[in-house]
């Protein structure tokens, strides 16, 4: 790390103890961040990195609520306001066990970077619950909503902070969530929420968008490289919401995906994945995975998947053991770690883009870098998702609805941009191909620049 950036580094430490998450997401920027602070000494005068690296705001609260056998059960509830230099906060709700501040912060602080990187006007923020929707009942799953939301939507609202979804948070939480936020406030504010239904002020494409806008930038990268989707076999790691649809869209790009996961293992299935099969099992009966291989003659199910803590879980071998020309991470921090990385080089992979956020850990990057594997941060890759949410917005505020093929057609000129951007940057500040670098410094230099110009606030 450059020296001038080390003692800010150190101050994190010290402000955040036992929050790993959060120091690995900051390290990860501080260390693209040498050749800027050497170019731009006003940021280091006004004081920029500190004050980015501290939420503006951080709300932790009690959610207790009554489970279908009459028990109090007691959750947590987070919402980090992180950023809000360049528009509302903007950033997903995630409900899982794991959750705790540490967790929220990172989520938060990469959402920052990202929101920047889409040219969008919106800032950065992220919440969530350790509340376990698995298992849970709707009427249980809707209690749980509305208890979280009695406390949330005191800070929430289309001007101030817009929540979405994100691991276990999908369109049925949303409609619970909105419901709620509707009945407390007597508003029906469409834009304060998004991941609608279509029904009911909802964006056509979002469902869709974290996924396709995953595979647009990867394709972006084959381009670069004189190839494209055609004919390559691709892995994708998880089942949920952006593994399905970029399993869906490599697959209409003429890929073969041959895998995938979730958090009690994984599927093979050489024929390609059955996507319709994948969806009724994952997002309509909501069951494990290996109730797909059950249902598919081609497919095979290995128990022991990846797990948060990059490990291979119990039957020690890993959905990143199937062979493939691309691989793209979907489901969850650090699930990919630097031997899976080397199986992946082994293999012959040629390209990798995170899905989900922060997947890769460090040591996996240095390992594709190594190897000569294009790798896609999440924060430019991923970036799909938040921006068609800005586009469903937009809808909300112009009270309109676009085709599917207008609003898919926007994310993938966004997706375009975006990696236009990271190479023109990465190309700008001496480090050319490296997207990593690209994706920080152009993200960062963006909210830098509104910070300057908002004053010290
Ligand atoms: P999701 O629909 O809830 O799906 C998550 C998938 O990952 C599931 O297959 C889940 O398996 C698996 N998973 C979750 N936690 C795991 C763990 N600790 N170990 C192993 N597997 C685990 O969530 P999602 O919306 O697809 O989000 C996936 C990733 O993308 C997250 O990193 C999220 O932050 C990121 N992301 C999402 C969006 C979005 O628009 N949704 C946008 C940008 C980034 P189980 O079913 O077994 O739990």
């Amino acid at each position: 790390m450059n020296p001038t950036l080390q003692p800010i580094f150190d101050e994190i430490l010290a402000r955040n103890p036992g929050e790993s998450e959060f120091h690995q997401a900051t390290r990860e920027l501080l260390d693209s961040l040498g050749p800027v602070v050497a170019r731009h000494p006003e940021y280091a005068d006004a004081a920029i990195l500190r004050r980015v690296c501290e939420p503006e705001r951080q709300i932790i609260f009690r959610v207790p609520w009554v489970d279908d056998a009459g028990q109090v059960q007691l959750n947590r509830g987070f919402r980090v306001e992180f950023n809000s230099a360049l528009g509302p906060y903007k950033g997903g709700l995630r409900f899982h066990p794991s959750v705790y501040l540490g967790i929220v912060k990172f989520l938060g602080f990469e959402q920052i970077f990202k929101n920047a990187l889409t040219g969008m006007p919106i800032g950065g923020g992220k919440g969530g619950s350790d509340f376990d929707p698995k298992g849970r009942s709707d009427a249980e799953v809707m209690r749980f909503c509305q208890s979280f939301m009695t406390e949330l939507y005191r800070h929430i609202g289309e001007y101030t902070d817009v929540p979405a979804g994100d691991i276990g948070v999908g369109g049925r939480e949303i409609g619970y969530l909105f419901g709620q936020y509707k009945r407390i406030t007597n508003r029906y504010e469409s834009g304060v929420l998004t991941g609608k239904g279509i029904g009911w002020g909802g964006s056509l494409v979002r469902t869709e968008a974290t996924g396709y806008g995953t595979v647009f930038f990867a394709n972006e990268i084959l381009k670069a490289r004189k190839s494209s989707f055609e004919g390559q076999t691709v892995v994708v790691s998880g089942s949920g919401n952006v593994a399905i649809y970029a399993a869906e869209k490599a697959t209409e790009l003429g890929a073969i995906v041959v895998a995938c996961s979730d958090s009690s293992g994984y599927v093979v299935d050489e024929k390609g994945l059955d996507l319709d099969l994948l969806k009724e099992v994952k997002e309509v009966r909501r069951e494990r995975l290996s109730a797909y291989a059950e249902a598919r003659e081609s497919a095979r199910f290995v128990a022991g998947g990846p797990d948060s803590s990059g490990s291979s879980g119990s039957s020690g071998s890993s959905v990143w053991d199937v062979p493939c020309d691309i691989a793209l991470p979907c489901a969850t921090q650090n699930e990919l770690d630097g031997d899976h990385a080397l199986t992946l080089a082994r293999n012959g992979c040629t390209v990798v883009a995170e899905g989900a956020n922060m997947p890769c850990t460090p040591a996996a990057v240095r390992v594709f870098a190594e190897a000569g594997i294009a790798f896609a941060p999440g924060k430019a890759a991923n970036a799909g998702g938040v921006a068609t949410s800005a586009l469903e917005m937009q809808q909300n505020a112009s009270r309109d609805s676009w085709s599917f093929a207008h609003t898919e057609e926007r994310l993938e000129q966004i997706m375009v941009g975006i990696h236009a951007r990271c190479l023109e940057t990465a190309e700008t500040y001496g480090v050319p191909g490296n997207y990593v670098a690209g994706a920080n410094i152009a993200g960062f230099t963006r909210v830098a620049d509104a910070m300057l110009a908002l004053g010290v606030i």
